[in-house]
């Protein structure tokens, strides 16, 4: 994990939010380090013990509440993640649970919070997608709310803070990362975490630079030391000599004359060197996203990823709830263009309120559109809502994981259904809205001449169509090597389909990750897309990068691209024809994706 000269420690973690900072440490003391002890309790303890609990309970509750009503203008956009712990505080198998347990095995509460928490937290950890995997995050950091109360030990550790610092954890709960006052923070360090997990999400909206994932972090730095940490390599160096602090004294500065560079332009379409534009939108989870999405500079929303309403709660959201939801994003997005994909569930995603059948391989399995095809009830109300939303503003829908071209058919039957029974039941709806095919299975791809007969656009969905074609889990970090967008493979599939979009004269989308890495933009702008979607936070980089490239030079880029024999020598010639061009962005950026 690190190599060492005289007094230059070098580690290297997951960069999980860019940016260079350099300062004293200030280490956080682990908020699981408190010993529980184990009371058995005689029949009448019982009942107070009970009372304890809920009290615990109740206070936490009252605090997230103050938190949330308390919470700092640049923190605002992020107190979903606190609504998500209210969620889970009131979860009836997490408190009732161990009110249960307290009864069931006479234990104390502490005790008895512990087994829930570990119980809970194992359900998450079996799911293969990272995301649900950092959800066992938000359980630990509720129990420890519950269990500081408990304990009688109650502030945040974060508040104490009174120096410029960096910020070194095991881990900081959503809590401690909205005490952080901005002006004290200058970077965090983890051990624990990844770029999916909520401190990640935090430090890249409010832009604090973050290391994330740095095994044995809090061992090996004390309070005091001088540390550089480079959020966008992931590199942390303790003790820096003087050449080493020159060096990135001066990368920092460059970052930031970068990075305040393009956010001033963020707002403004991107056009290359010789007039082209392509549209850059963004792909969302969450409403809250959508400030993000303004202020940097989306021209709209090319992906909702509909499933959190699925899995963030026990049981099925009602058409209503959908409704609502897509009415709000219609609403805020105005005239601005939103495509709502339907549910993507399976595969990775499974909902607690959705009976599974066990499958031997979930991502050739009942996923995407073949659940919604198979349960029609679930996606007669999604279909509903959708329709029923769209008179608030630019809906489009899209249908994911098509592999045949029967799916879409069918999806588009249920359509004309869910619209019939709406107008039969005299519920205002809007009939005329575009469908799209979202191309992540390499039989659409070889089938989009026809496909593209039956839908108004395409989105590539490369995260899945390079996992599909080339037979790699896009969640087994031991294959994660293979997994290469810029590969000759993937960039004839998207060409192949961009072609199918033009003779038809439908456009054609892309909503991969790969969009929001500035290193594949030469190719994707020259394979002739009509629009990337991608993370909000990348867009502001990706539109410097398209405002610094030539449309004709990268149509002859692309064109070479497709020849080569493997992704190495298409990133090296990518490198050699406009690296100049475009090196900040990607020295910025670039995450491998
Ligand atoms: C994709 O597969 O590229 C995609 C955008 O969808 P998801 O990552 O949600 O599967
Ligand atoms: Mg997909």
């Amino acid at each position: 994990m690190f190599g060492s000269t005289t007094n230059n420690l070098v580690f290297n973690g997951i960069g999980a939010s860019a940016g260079i900072a350099v300062g004293k440490a200030y280490l956080l003391e682990r908020e699981d380090s408190q010993v529980i002890e184990k009371r058995f309790l005689e029949p009448e303890e019982i009942g107070p013990e009970i009372n304890r609990f809920r009290e615990a309970a109740q206070k936490a509750g009252e605090h997230l509440r103050e938190i949330i009503r308390e919470i700092p203008d640049e923190y605002k956009d992020q107190s979903y993640i606190l609504d998500a712990h209210m969620m889970i505080l009131k979860d009836r198998l997490f408190h009732d649970g161990t009110i249960e347990e307290i009864k069931k095995r006479s234990i104390n509460a502490e005790q008895a919070l512990k087994i829930i928490t570990d119980k809970a937290t194992a359900n998450f950890k079996k799911m293969p997608d990272p995301y649900f995997q950092e959800r066992r995050a938000d359980i630990i950091h509720v129990s420890n709310l519950i269990l500081k109360n408990l304990l009688g030990t109650s502030h945040s550790p974060v508040s104490n803070i009174d120096k410029r610092v960096i910020i070194v954890a095991h881990d900081l709960s959503p809590v401690d990362t909205t005490q952080i006052q901005l002006e004290k923070v200058k970077a965090l360090i983890t051990e624990v975490g990844s770029p999916t997990s909520h401190t990640g999400i935090i430090a890249r909206s409010l832009e604090i630079p973050a290391v994330l994932g740095l095994e044995n972090a809090t061992e090996s730095i004390k309070t005091g030391d001088l540390i550089i940490v480079d959020g966008s390599t992931g590199v942390v160096i303790i003790d820096p000599d003087k050449e080493t602090l020159a060096k990135y004294y001066k990368r920092k500065e460059r970052l930031e004359a970068f990075q305040a560079q393009i956010t001033r332009t963020s707002h403004l379409p991107a056009e290359t060197t010789d007039g082209h534009r392509i549209a850059i939108t963004a792909n969302i989870t969450v409403l809250e996203e959508i400030v993000s999405v303004i202020d940097h500079g989306g021209e709209g929303i090319g992906l909702y990823r509909t499933e959190f309403l699925y899995l963030s709660q026990s049981t099925l959201p009602s058409e209503e709830d959908l409704f609502d939801n897509y009415k709000d994003l219609a609403e805020l997005m105005g005239e601005r263009k939103v495509t709502i994909r339907t549910l993507d569930i399976g595969g990775d995603k499974f909902a607690s309120s959705i009976q599974w059948a066990d499958e031997m391989n979930p991502a050739l399995g009942v996923r995407g559109i073949r659940f919604c095809l198979q349960s029609p009830k679930i996606f007669r109300a999604q279909l509903r809502a959708i329709l029923r939303a769209a008179r608030f503003g630019n809906i489009r829908i899209m249908f994911p994981m098509i592999s045949q071209v029967e799916e879409v058919v069918q999806a588009k039957q249920m359509l004309d259904k869910a619209a019939e029974s709406l107008d039969k039941e005299g519920i205002p709806f809007k009939r005329d809205i575009q469908i799209g095919a979202m191309i992540e299975v390499p039989s659409a791809v070889f089938m989009a001449d026809i496909l593209a007969g039956e839908v108004d656009f395409f989105s590539l969905g490369t995260n899945d169509l390079i996992q599909y074609s080339f037979a790699i889990d896009r969640v087994n970090k031991h294959v994660a090597d293979l997994y290469q967008p810029l590969h000759p493979t993937v960039l004839r599939m998207i060409h192949h389909v961009v072609e199918a979009g033009r003779t038809a004269g439908i456009p054609v989308a892309l909503c991969g990750e790969m969009g929001g890495d500035a290193i594949n933009l030469p190719v994707l702008l020259g394979l002739e897309l009509d629009s990337i979607s991608m993370n909000p936070v990348s867009i502001p980089a990706i539109k410097e990068a398209i405002r610094r490239l030539s449309f004709e030079d990268s149509k002859i880029l692309a064109q070479k691209a497709m020849k080569e024999c493997c992704a190495t020598d298409v990133r090296d010639l990518v490198f050699e024809t406009c690296g100049k061009s475009f090196e900040m962005a990607t020295f910025f950026q670039s995450n491998g994706a």
